[in-house]
C-alpha cells in the first residue's frame, strides 16, 4: 500500500495565485501517484484563512471540479500558523503524510518528490531548508537571519532557514496536535517531537503574485511570539542586570564615600545617591526573583507533553506507537 498524501496550504487574500497553486500541486500528486510513490487518495486541503477576496470560491469551485482539492474554510483571519493547525487537524485522520506548503508556492514544489522519498527511508519529518534568498529583499533576508540567531542563543531549537515546508508523518502530527498550547510557534515546536528527521535544500522562488501577508509589524510579532513562547531566558536577564547594578552599587558607593569624607559632597547627596542605587538594584534582584516563579507558571500553564514513546518492548513484544 502506498502512503497516502495530503498537502496542506494555507490561503490568506490568495486569489491571484490559487488557480496555479492548485494545477501546480495537483499535477505533483498526479506525478507522484504515477510513479508509485503516493496514493492515487493523496488529496490537498486548501485552507482559507478568513479571506476577504474570492479565494473560498475559487476553493470551493475547485473542489467541484477537481476531486483532488478539500477545501477547510476558517470562521475568521486565525493566521498563518492556526491555518496551517486546522488543516493538519483535518488531514491527519485521512492521511499517512502530509506537507505543508504556502500558497505562493516560494518554495519549489519539485522537492516534495525527495521529501516523500525519504519519508519511504524512514524519515518521520523531513525539513524543506532555503539554500538561498536571492529573491527575497535585502531586508526579509537580513531581519530573518537575526531572528534565527536571537532564537538559537535564547535556547529555542529551530532548523536555520527552515519556514513551514516540511514534510511529517501521521504519527509526528498526531503529536503536535497534543500540544494544547494557544499560541503555537510550529516550526520552534516540531524540532522538540523527535524521531528520526531528514532534510532536503531548495531555492526559495519569488512570489507568484499578490504581496506578501506578512508586513512588517505581522513579522515583528511572529517573532516576539516565537522568543517568548520558547525562552524565559528574557526573565532570567533582569535578574543579572539587578545584580551587575547591586556590583557597580559597590563602586559608586566607593565614589561617594570618597567625595563625602573629601568634603566635596553636598548635604543630602550621599545618602541620596547610595539609597537611589542600592534600592535600584534590589527592585531589579526582586523582580528577577518573581520573574522566575512567572516563568515557571508560564512553563506549567503552557502543559507541553512531557515525553513521546516511540516504542516500547514489554514482557519480549514490542509494541510501536503509531
Ligand atoms: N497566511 C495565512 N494567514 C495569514 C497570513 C498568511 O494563512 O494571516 C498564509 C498565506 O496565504 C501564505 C502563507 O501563509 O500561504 C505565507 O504567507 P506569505 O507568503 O504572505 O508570507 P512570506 O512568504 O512573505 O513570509
Ligand atoms: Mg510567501
Amino acid at each position: 500500500m502506498q502512503p497516502i498524501l495530503g498537502i496542506v496550504i494555507p490561503c490568506y487574500n490568495e486569489q491571484e495565485v490559487l488557480h496555479t497553486t492548485i494545477k501546480q500541486l495537483s499535477e505533483v500528486i498526479d506525478g507522484l501517484s504515477e510513479k508509485g510513490l503516493i496514493s492515487p487518495e493523496s488529496k490537498l486541503y486548501c485552507v482559507d484563512d478568513g479571506s476577504k477576496d474570492d479565494t473560498w470560491t475559487i476553493i470551493e469551485s475547485a473542489t467541484q471540479s477537481n476531486t483532488k482539492v478539500n477545501g477547510i474554510k476558517l470562521s475568521g483571519n486565525c493566521g498563518h500558523q492556526n491555518a496551517l493547525l486546522a488543516g493538519l487537524t483535518v488531514a491527519v485522520d485521512y492521511c499517512d503524510a502530509m506537507v505543508t506548503i504556502d500558497a505562493d508556492l516560494q518554495d519549489d514544489t519539485a522537492v516534495i518528490k525527495t521529501m516523500v522519498e525519504k519519508f519511504h527511508e524512514g524519515a518521520d519529518i523531513v525539513y524543506g531548508v532555503r539554500q538561498s534568498r536571492d529573491t527575497d529583499t535585502y531586508f526579509k533576508k537580513n531581519s530573518a537571519l537575526m531572528f534565527y540567531r536571537m532564537m538559537s542563543s535564547l535556547g529555542a531549537k529551530t532548523i536555520y532557514n527552515h519556514a513551514d515546508y516540511r514534510l511529517m508523518s501521521k504519527r509526528s502530527v498526531k503529536k503536535l496536535l497534543s500540544f494544547r498550547e494557544r499560541n503555537m510557534f510550529i516550526r520552534g515546536i516540531v524540532p522538540t517531537i523527535g524521531y528520526k528527521t531528514d532534510v532536503v535544500y531548495y531555492d526559495r522562488h519569488a512570489r507568484m503574485a499578490g504581496e506578501s501577508k506578512y508586513p512588517l509589524k505581522k513579522m515583528v510579532s511572529f517573532a516576539i511570539d516565537g522568543i517568548t513562547s520558547f525562552s524565559t531566558r528574557p526573565i532570567r536577564m533582569i535578574f543579572s542586570v539587578g545584580i551587575l547594578m547591586l556590583l557597580a552599587t559597590l563602586s559608586i558607593a566607593l565614589y561617594v564615600l570618597i567625595s563625602y569624607f573629601g568634603g566635596k559632597a553636598w548635604p543630602g547627596w550621599t545618602s541620596l545617591m547610595l539609597s537611589l542605587w542600592f534600592i535600584s538594584s534590589l527592585i531589579l534582584i526582586s523582580l528577577g526573583i518573581i520573574g522566575e516563579y512567572i516563568g515557571k507558571i508560564y512553563i506549567e500553564v503552557k502543559d507541553r507533553p512531557r515525553f513521546f514513546i516511540e516504542k516500547s518492548i514489554v514482557d519480549g513484544k514490542e509494541e510501536i506507537n503509531l
